[in-house]
């Protein structure tokens, strides 16, 4: 056994369907009386659900419904619910929705020091993490502080029946990323390194369940514990290539989160896969049809989603290649295999493209 040094981030989880019943009661426990509801303008369905719930309590009421959530935590809605926060006295926070509304909660409890419970409903994994990206007119700045972290995070299998199609596997390809990259992490360890390959296993199985029939609950219930297995890998160990390409991408052409990791992932595995023989027999032996190809795998299981393969189906230009290359290149960080330019620019070009992956680069 090599050495190694574990880091847990300690937060209560509950999981099970019909869960958001049970979030009165954790308040309560919690001696917390009046919280303000955070959710995205396309679930406020989902969160006033949650306030009548809340107000069947007679120890609790609810200070509020902030309905601005939005991609990138933009600052600008973070003071406006600072604003509301503050006039309704509001003693904890409760975001119900995917990462956008984990990350306006976490950007709230951060400057204020109150409670956040979380209720994610898509398989991005923020709640797992003590991670927090902002956007200052249209920059975006990233820290990572024990106090982001949420409390408690209520998994309810039930709420993510709702989540399109389309959308769960792009969230899904966009957890197991974390797991991918937490195989070869340079502070990997036994515990993720068990997690990561559990959390894939349970995706890679239920996303093309999902695709074929998004009711399966049995499929919902093993995409969701995957995706909480994959976000505590993201809040274990650090990222690399995979996750620094995205969010290049994302930051200098404003490409959409979640398909553009669906996109690159495969391409990025095959940058590293050279220098990563023991993850990459730990992706094959969990992802179906690999045939003990971890690559081959993950292109065979986006064969089966209803994804978009290539970043020019998002919208990004061919001309805009070069551009990609240099944010993708501007800050150094650490990654498995050296950082060469010219790879670096087939990699994006071929996931530009839409073409298969391929261990060539
Ligand atoms: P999202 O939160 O932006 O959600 C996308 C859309 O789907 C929204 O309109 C949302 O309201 C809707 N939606 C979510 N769940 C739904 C459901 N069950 N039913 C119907 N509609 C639903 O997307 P995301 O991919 O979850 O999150 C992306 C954001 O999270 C990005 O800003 C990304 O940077 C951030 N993120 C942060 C971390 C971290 O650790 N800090 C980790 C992952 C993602």
């Amino acid at each position: 056994m090599d050495a190694f040094e574990y880091q847990s981030n300690p937060s209560r989880v509950i999981f099970g369907s019909g869960t958001i019943n049970r979030v009165p009661d954790e308040l309560v426990r919690l001696n917390l009386s009046k919280p303000l509801i955070l959710c995205t303008p396309q679930q406020v369905g989902q969160a006033e659900t949650l306030r009548d719930i809340l107000a069947g309590n007679s120890k609790l009421a609810v200070a509020g419904l902030f309905s601005e959530a939005a991609m990138h935590t933009p600052v600008e809605v973070t003071d406006r619910a600072l604003e509301r926060l503050r006039a309704s006295a509001a003693d904890c926070v409760v975001s119900i929705g995917g990462g956008s509304t984990t990350g306006l909660g976490k950007a709230l409890s951060v400057r204020t020091g109150l409670y956040h419970l979380t209720i994610p409903t898509t398989y991005a994994g923020s709640e797992m993490t003590p991670i927090l990206g902002e956007t200052d007119g249209g920059r975006k700045t990233t820290r990572s502080d024990p106090a982001v972290l949420p409390g408690t995070v209520v998994y309810d299998v039930a709420l993510t029946l709702t989540l399109p199609a389309a959308l769960s596997a792009t969230s899904g390809v966009n957890a197991i990323a974390h797991a991918v990259e937490a195989l070869y992490a340079r502070n990997a360890n036994p515990v993720t390194n068990l997690l990561a390959r559990e959390g894939v296993r349970a995706l890679a199985a239920a996303l093309p369940e999902l695709a074929a029939d998004p009711s399966s609950g049995p499929a919902r219930s093993a995409a969701l514990y995957g995706a909480w297995l994959c976000g505590t890998c993201l809040g274990g160990v650090g990222m690399a290539l995979h996750h620094k390409l995205c969010h290049a991408l994302g930051g200098a052409l404003g490409l959409p989160h979640a398909e553009t990791h669906t996109v690159v992932l495969p391409h990025a595995l095959a940058y590293n896969a050279p220098e990563v023989p023991a993850a990459m027999r730990a992706l094959a032996e969990v992802l179906p049809g690999s045939g003990g190809d971890a690559i081959h795998g993950l292109n065979v299981l986006l064969d089966r989603l209803p994804v978009k393969r290539g970043l020019k189906d998002l919208g990004m230009r061919e001309a805009d290649i070069d551009r990609a290359v240099e944010a993708a290149l501007s800050s150094p960080y650490w990654n498995p295999r050296q950082i060469e330019k010219e790879p670096i620019r087939e990699l994006i070009r071929r996931a530009w493209a839409g073409e298969p992956a391929r261990a060539d680069l």
